[in-house]
């Protein structure tokens, strides 16, 4: 293959044929290409970018490039969730065994943190005993026997993916939307679902930060999703501010496993939250909405609902039922947790050295709570990574954290800090200081998700 030319066409502005675009995620995915080469590919895509159909071309080229997941018949569907990242985003943890207990299976290949924003593995890493590596084999058996599996692409799944964004993180080419769509669907096409539902973040601390961006990503996955015989759906979501009222390694763990409790909410509130969107601003979390509302897709997706609110009071009750909280356990054993261990760690106040709170200069409204900052807060202590061999500390983070739209008063708590050292701590209360701002009106609240692309 003559790698240079298909160098120069893209450069020029010129489509990719459906062969070409074949031959050389093959020939990259076999060492057969330098990555100089193909970081200039990627730049000449990143400047002209792709049509739909060369997209599409890129996507199932990169999907065959290793193996696609195969699963016995079964009546349940496979269905998945993909957030492009957050602050807090915890969603995937209590969806998994939510959507089992719904009657799906769901194999959640899963990724780790990029950025500032959290990985689900990085999360999973926190509980003891629990792995996050399983081959194929063992990630079928479990979604066949449990219902759900959480777990990191294999070694012989997506390879091109791998290559490909290793070499995107260090070429300046990670934002480009048929990249984006291609890396993203290649990996999720892999899992053979039925049906996928995207939670496409925009905001200050999301990969895309305006929503007319988000939109853009949304439909492109959504169009080649459908095309290529998954049903897809989009959900636009506000990552100004953080998911739930933690961030964290192990503190995120442990607000997943609050959500998966039982509550009882008063109804004028459940009524609330069944007719509108809006509705985040009761006592139903932001977390819980979010788990609700992807579960809810999936159930209209597959057609076990008829309606958007008919499916949102099944999940509503199944995760009221405490099902689910079995379910994760169930899960988090058949890869290899030691439950007396989480349990014992779960019952702790914190597992970090440090414990400081972040009190208000002032009484008034939260007006912004900054989730970039709260981010940036959280990889410098520890949590994220600041470079790709970065060890992570999962004891550390941030909760309690005042939600916009809340009363706080002179002294009281905007969030806690969860640190290695006093000496950190105090860093960052200085610097967590700043995320939070005060008004003395109530603002009025935005909706958490703000769009549906169904088609
Ligand atoms: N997540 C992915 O898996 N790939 C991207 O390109 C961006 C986010």
């Amino acid at each position: 293959m003559n790698f240079l030319s298909l160098i120069e066409a893209k450069r020029e502005g010129k489509t990719l044929a459906p062969e070409q675009i074949n031959e050389f995620i093959r020939e990259f995915t076999a060492g057969k290409v330098p990555d100089y080469q193909m970081a200039a590919l990627l730049m000449a895509i990143f400047f002209r970018g792709l049509n739909n159909a060369e997209t599409t071309a890129l996507t199932l080229a990169m999907r065959d490039s290793g193996d696609v997941l195969k699963f016995p018949k079964d009546k349940r569907p496979l269905v998945d969730k993909h957030s492009t990242g957050g602050i807090g985003d915890k969603v995937s943890l209590p969806l998994a065994p939510l959507l089992a207990c719904l009657g799906f299976r769901v194999p959640m290949i899963s990724g780790r943190g990029l950025g500032i924003t959290g990985g689900t593995l990085d999360k999973l890493d926190s509980i003891p005993g629990f792995k996050t590596l399983l081959p194929a084999a063992q990630i079928i058996a479990q979604v066949q026997k449990v219902g759900c599996v959480i777990c990191g692409q294999t070694d012989t799944m997506v390879p091109a993916d791998k290559k490909i964004y290793a070499l995107r993180d260090v070429s300046g080419t990670v934002p480009s939307i048929p990249l984006i769509v291609a890396s993203i669907l290649s990996k999720k096409l892999a899992e053979n679902l039925d049906a996928l539902v995207l939670d496409v973040k925009f905001g200050c601390a999301a990969f895309m930060q305006t929503k007319a961006d988000a939109r853009k990503l949304a439909q492109a996955m959504v169009a080649l999703g459908n095309e290529c015989g998954t049903n897809t759906h989009a959900m636009l979501t506000d990552m100004s501010t953080p998911l739930g009222r933690a961030a964290g390694n192990w503190l995120e763990v442990k607000e997943s496993v609050a959500c998966l409790n039982p509550i009882v909410l008063p109804t004028s509130c459940r009524q609330h939250q069944m007719t509108s969107q809006k509705a985040v601003g009761c006592t139903l979390t932001d977390l819980r909405t979010l788990v609700i509302d992807s579960a809810a897709h999936l159930l209209v997706q597959t057609r076990k609902s008829k309606t958007l609110a008919a499916a949102r009071k099944l999940a509503e009750a199944c995760l009221n039922s405490g099902e689910p909280r079995a379910k994760w356990d169930a899960m988090i054993v058949a890869q290899g947790a030691d439950l007396k261990a989480f349990n014992q760690k779960l019952a702790l106040e914190s597992t970090a050295k440090v414990v400081a709170e972040v009190k208000s200069e002032k009484a008034g409204y939260i007006s912004r709570c900054d989730a970039r900052i709260i981010g940036e807060v959280i990889r410098n202590l520890g949590g994220g990574r600041l470079t790709k061999d970065s060890a992570i500390n999962f004891d550390v983070g941030v909760d309690q954290i005042a939600k916009p739209g809340e009363r706080v008063e002179k002294t009281g708590t905007l969030c806690r800090v969860h640190a290695a050292d006093p000496v950190q701590a105090k860093t960052a209360i200085a610097r967590l200081k700043a995320a939070f701002e005060i008004s003395a009106k109530r603002p009025t609240k935005a909706p958490l998700v703000l769009e549906i692309i169904s088609r």
